[in-house]
């Protein structure tokens, strides 16, 4: 009895020292400054520099071309418990420290999630189809190295919709810049953080419906 009662107590320290076993650090550089919070003692060597090195370049490019007005207070935060890939909240970022274990390769992960940290979109700014879809072309025009991780866009298939989100709409977006106007997602992204994003926006950016455009890339969707 008595010993059954020490081995719990040594099981619930134990197991309370794994849930708060974490490491932080804080980086400045300028005006941006970023918390590293690390619950996971097996994370690879290197990726926390990595992550840390990826936000200082492109986060300031990111601040100038869409929102300066964003936070300059960043805090990342590898997840333990935590079971999707990453999200972002406000100033906060969590990754899952599972997710790096299985693409150690995947840094610029960072780089779709500071972008919703620059976007600050309110409530009913715009659509999440498309706000995750220019989130992913930020990542795919200012990654460091997409290609080291193997991240690209995919290509077009009938089955697509402008909706689908993340990499699909990204791909739109590149091809609707590239066709009609080099300023549509500034624009599309200012207009969101706004609140004057409209589905006439496309229409006035390019003359032509969000539909027509998708018709039009269908048929035609090199980019
Ligand atoms: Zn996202």
């Amino acid at each position: 009895m008595k010993l059954s009662k020490i081995s719990l107590i040594l099981f619930t320290v134990v197991l309370f020292n794994k849930v708060t076993a974490q490491h932080e650090s804080t980086y400045t550089k300028g005006n941006l400054s970023i918390s590293f919070i690390n619950e996971d003692p097996d994370l690879k060597t290197g990726t926390e520099d990595k992550f840390i090195n990826t936000v200082f370049k492109v986060y300031p490019k990111l601040l100038k071309k869409f929102n300066s007005s964003a936070l300059k207070d960043i805090t990342i935060k590898i997840d333990t418990a935590y079971t999707g890939v990453a999200y972002c909240s406000g100033g906060s970022i969590t990754v899952s420290a599972a997710w790096l274990k299985k693409k150690p390769t995947d840094i610029d992960l960072i780089t779709h999630e500071v972008m919703h940290i620059i976007q600050a979109y309110p409530n009913e700014g715009g659509p999440v189809w498309l706000s995750e879809g220019v989130a992913d072309y930020v990542r795919y025009k200012f990654g460091v190295d997409n290609e080291e991780a193997g991240w690209s866009l995919p290509d077009f298939n009938a089955s697509q919709h402008y909706t689908n989100s993340y990499r699909v709409t990204a791909r739109f977006l590149v091809w609707v810049s590239d066709h009609y106007n080099k300023k549509l997602v500034y624009i599309l992204d200012d207009q969101m953080r706004t609140k004057t994003y409209t589905e006439n926006s496309w229409n006035d950016l390019t003359g032509k419906s969000v539909d027509e455009l998708w018709q039009e890339y269908s048929s035609n969707p090199k980019i």
